[in-house]
């Protein structure tokens, strides 16, 4: 039951106050056909408005089933209007962009009816009003009749109580008009019907009441309706109770917010596709950086793998004090004191510095390689492989045409004339070497290496080898020498041939690969050329020990022999080359073995009998069975001394001892002179001492007293002669050659003892001691341990593995307290590329900020279309408003509106992104010449920027709709 109760409604305010109503009281029965009449303007709609809840009176009360709306809340509103009404407009008010059958679900999907069961009732009251096989045309398809007819579907399916309708036939033909009036009147058999009109026949033809306004009153009313208080309090119970039941009106699903939105941006195509398009420009800047530089990073990052397996993070057992040499690379151009400017000062620290690069630290390996051991889980994520070299002698001989040649170590240096030395040189420098272990990592080898032939594969054993090759299967001369495949013998007439233009090149001459396939090396462990005698160690508490001899030195031993019958053959079981695309390789040598290999010659060191005797008895010599003893050199026996002496630091010693600079060693260079210089020099000597001071000279004896007295005479001298003196005889002395014998007899004999043992702790330092120790000879016999590594050589995945992999090492180096058994390491190089990513990130992020501004540019148009959209749907929004929508959900709907276009953007900005991306990958390839840079946009940024573009333009959409769900649902209807 609906009551009105002195209802009034003015709009606007002051002089402009317009009373559209000005004291309505009304009550309606539960069912009837009311026709409203009255002349324009009068306050018909109003009247109809505020009783549908779509407007607010100003004064009174509107009852509704007996309950007061005074104190209704926005939501009370909406619940009401989404279920006890129904309106019908006299301009149908279908939203266009939806289906028929759209259109008269929507009422229900407002109030959260599930899909099937909207479906159903749609079609049921599309049905009822005559329109069952029309469901799927658009509104534009349709008659005004059957407009109307939709609306009043529209309008019934929710099963309202009341039935609003506003000049319902204003815009309809007379015939048409009896329809909906025939439509009506069924109707108004079970609901209240209201119903305005301008039509008074049609009122008076089917209404069972006419009520008639004039100027906001009530002029007449043909049938009042009237109860007693009794009989309206029963009937408000009763209603209460049924009432109540009803479900509180549902929040809009987003779904329908979306599909709603969608469908009216399908109605202008265009335009939706040059807004997403406008917002993906700045989606598409941000999207190529982001290809671009993931690109140029994966190419990083792929030349850092293929550079950190070619320079891997090597720790070994002895290295370079760095911090020292930094510190004192710093001291360099530092003085100390005043500064006169106007002198040039002499800067010593090439000393310091010097000093500084040959002092060196030993890396206790053997405590590192057991931390790796039992942490190996903290690290192994961040390596390729973690290599382990040791010190073992590795002996590799070939047999070919030109006999037998040992591959390893190369003899190739002893061959070159003049290039004696060099080997180790270059051997120290890391450089030739023929063999070398493969990293062991076959995921990392296949990526840099493929095989060559059909007949090659990768090494299966421990005895199977790799011959190197180059990318075009060059192998080069230097390789063919060191395997004994060119004749080393002949290597030292390249030169000449060279220099007389004789030399024949071998350049492009072939070989077969089956040539190497199956090739033949023999490798000889170390201490396989020693054997055992028959001699025990005597004297000593060691039964079981036996002298040991080399075999070598037995003149008839037979070493080709020797290495066929007990060497392990090494078969090269494949050619292997770079790959064309490797930037960087990993095998240094032209063979490459296992670490199976490593593993077999250290376990046979474990094995050999005289390094196990050897350690078993550390103090004693397992060549002579005696103690191991140290050489204590005496001015005796200095003659052993000198004779182990390199003779260059000789020649340097010797040398030293011609200088006469003060009066002792004036002595000595005297004594080297020839008799002809000597009489010279001591003529000037003593003709400048009588000189000077005649009667000091003559009471030091004279001439005949000089010999006794001559550190005396010499004192009469002054200091300008003296240095002239110093000058001449150090001059004439450099003609003498000392030899041992002199410099044993004339200067050991006469210096003091002190002075002999000052000389002779700093000559040690620069002569290795001869002595027979355990670790000379452990490392005669080529001693290793598979706990004593001589190198740890990680190979990182990448730079930031790297970090880790240095991190780990600090981790392992807080562990120890003493600073000694710290690890020490250097890593310039990486340190240097690792800011090369930095810089690229950088660039990176500064240009992504450039192109940020675009994306903003685009949020605030996407703003201002939405606003457009805003206004252009505001018929829709009152619309959604009469039928129960409440503000949230026309603003929901306005927010699906720019999450599409978001959405839609996003997608456009990174498929437009791929495309350029595959078009551009070629290019880039063309200009930089770099066929492994591929500017791909990574999925996960992909998605960020899709999501980033809904993002900012919801927040641009959200001021525009929220405007809309502030609109007033009555002006919105009136717009048109
Ligand atoms: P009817 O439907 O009977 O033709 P209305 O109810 O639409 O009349 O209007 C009643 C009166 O209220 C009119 O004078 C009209 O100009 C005025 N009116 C209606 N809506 C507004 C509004 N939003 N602001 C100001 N005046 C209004
Ligand atoms: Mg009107």
């Amino acid at each position: 039951m609906l009551e009105l109760k002195d209802i009034r409604k003015k709009y606007g305010q002051g002089d402009s106050t317009v009373h559209a109503l000005s004291g309505v009281s009304l009550t309606f029965r539960e069912n009837e056909f009311v026709s409203i009449l009255g002349p324009s303007g009068c306050g018909k709609t109003t009247l109809l408005n505020i009783i549908g809840g779509l407007d607010r009176y100003s004064k009174g009360d509107l009852v509704i089933n007996g309950k007061s709306t005074k104190l209704f809340k926005d939501a009370d509103w909406d619940t009401y209007r989404n279920h006890s009404i129904g309106f019908v407009f006299q301009s149908y008010n279908l939203i266009p962009h939806q289906s028929v059958l759209s259109n008269v679900e929507l009422a229900l999907t407002l109030s959260g009816v599930s899909k099937k069961e909207r479906r159903m009732r749609a079609i049921m009251a599309l049905k009822k009003v005559g329109l069952g096989d029309q469901i799927h045309k658009k509104p534009n398809q349709m008659s005004g009749g059957q407009m109307q007819r939709v609306a009043i579907a529209r309008a019934l399916v929710n099963n309202p109580d009341i039935l609003l309708a506003d000049e319902p036939t204003g815009a309809l033909d007379t015939q048409t008009s009896i329809q909906i009036m025939d439509l009506l009147k069924e109707v108004a058999k079970e609901k209240l019907v209201i119903m305005v009109t301008h039509n008074p026949e049609l009122a008076e033809e089917y209404s069972t009441r006419i009520v008639r306004l004039c100027d906001g009153l009530v002029v007449e009313d043909t049938d009042p309706f009237e109860i007693d208080v009794e009989e309206k309090i029963a009937i408000e119970a009763e209603k209460k109770t049924q009432k109540e039941t009803k479900k509180k009106k549902k929040k809009m699903s987003f779904f329908t917010a979306l599909s709603l939105s969608f469908n009216n941006l399908l109605t202008k195509k265009t335009r939706t596709l040059l807004t997403s398009f406008a917002g993906s420009i700045g989606i598409i800047g941000i999207a190529l950086i982001l290809s671009l530089s993931n690109g140029i990073q994966t190419y990083i990052d792929q030349v850092q793998e293929d550079t950190l397996s070619t320079y891997p993070l090597t720790i070994e057992k002895r290295t370079q004090d760095t911090s020292a040499m930094l510190s004192a690379m710093m001291q360099v151009s530092e003085l100390e004191g005043e500064i006169d400017p106007n002198k040039i000062y002499v800067d010593d620290s090439l000393g310091t510095m010097m000093g500084a690069m040959t002092s060196t630290v030993d890396n206790d390996l053997e405590s590192f390689k057991k931390y790796i051991e039992v942490n190996h889980d903290k690290i192994k994520g961040y390596v390729n492989d973690i290599q382990y070299t040791y010190d073992f002698k590795f002996n590799v001989f070939n047999f070919t045409q030109y006999g037998m040649t040992q591959v390893s170590p190369t003899t190739i240096f002893d061959k070159i004339p003049g290039a004696a030395g060099l080997g180790d040189l270059m051997g120290s420098m890391g450089g030739v070497s023929v063999m070398s272990e493969m990293i062991n990592n076959q995921d990392l080898l296949d990526q840099q290496y493929e095989l060559v032939g059909e007949n090659s594969h990768w090494p299966t054993e421990a005895n199977e080898v790799v011959l190197v090759v180059g990318k075009n299967n060059q192998i080069s001369m230097m390789t063919l020498y060191m395997l004994g495949i060119e004749d080393q013998n002949e290597i030292g007439n390249v030169m000449s041939g060279l220099t007389d233009g004789n030399y024949e090149s071998k350049h492009m001459q072939t070989y077969d690969l089956d040539y190497f396939l199956g090739m033949t090396l023999y490798m000889v462990n170390e201490q396989d050329y020693y054997e055992i005698t028959e001699e025990k160690y005597i004297g000593k508490n060691a039964p079981d020990a036996y002298i040991w001899a080399d075999k070598r030195d037995d003149k008839t031993f037979d070493k080709e022999n020797f290495v066929k019958e007990n060497g392990t053959k090494l078969v090269i079981s494949g050619i292997i080359r770079p790959k064309a695309d490797a930037s960087s390789t990993s095998i240094s040598g032209a063979i490459g073995y296992t670490k199976a290999l490593t593993d077999k010659i250290l376990a046979d060191n474990a094995n050999s009998a005289i390094i196990n005797q050897q350690k078993k008895y550390p103090e004693y010599d397992v060549f002579s069975g005696s103690a191991f003893e140290k050489t204590v050199y005496t001015k005796d026996n200095f003659n052993e001394f000198l004779a182990i002496m390199d003779p260059s630091y000789k020649a340097m010693l010797y040398s030293s001892f011609k200088t006469a600079k003060d009066d002792s060693t004036l002595l000595l260079v005297i004594s080297m002179l020839s008799n002809d210089d000597r009489m010279t020099l001591m003529t000037e000597i003593v003709g400048a001492a009588m000189q000077s001071n005649p009667e000091k000279f003559n009471e030091l004896g004279g001439m005949a007293g000089i010999a006794q007295n001559f550190p005396a005479v010499l004192a009469l001298l002054d200091d300008a002669t003296k240095q002239s003196i110093f000058a001449k005889a150090t001059e004439m002395a450099q003609g003498f050659e000392v030899t041992d014998e002199f410099f044993i007899n004339t200067v050991i004999a006469n210096m003091g003892d002190e002075e002999f043992d000052q000389m002779l702790s700093m000559l040690s330092k620069y002569v290795p001691s001869q002595d027979a120790t355990l670790e000379s000879n452990l490392e005669l016999l080529g001693d290793a341990e598979q706990a004593k590594p001589a190198s740890i050589n990680f190979y990182a995945k990448d730079f930031e593995s790297k970090d880790k992999i240095k991190a780990f090492i600090d981790e392992y180096n807080d562990t120890r307290e003493d600073e000694k058994q710290q690890i020490q390491y250097s890593d310039l190089i990486g340190s240097l590329m690792s800011s090369i990513s930095l810089i690229i990130n950088v660039i990176s992020y500064v240009l992504i900020a450039f192109v940020s501004i675009s994306l903003i540019v685009s949020s605030i148009m996407i703003g201002i279309i939405t606003y457009i959209s805003v206004l252009e749907r505001t018929k829709e929004i009152g619309i959604l408003r009469s039928i129960g929508a409440s503000k949230k959900d026309v603003s929901r709907v306005f927010n699906a509106e720019t999450l599409i276009v978001g959405l839609m953007s996003g997608l456009m900005g990174i498929l437009t992104t791929i495309v350029i991306c595959l078009v551009a990958n070629p290019i880039i390839h063309l200009v930089t010449g770099i066929g492994n840079i591929n500017a791909i946009l990574p999925w996960v940024g992909g998605v960020a920027l899709v999501l980033i573009s809904m993002f900012l333009t919801l927040i641009a959409g959200l001021l525009p709709s929220r405007l809309a769900a502030k609109k007033d649902p009555v002006e919105a209807l009136r717009t048109e």
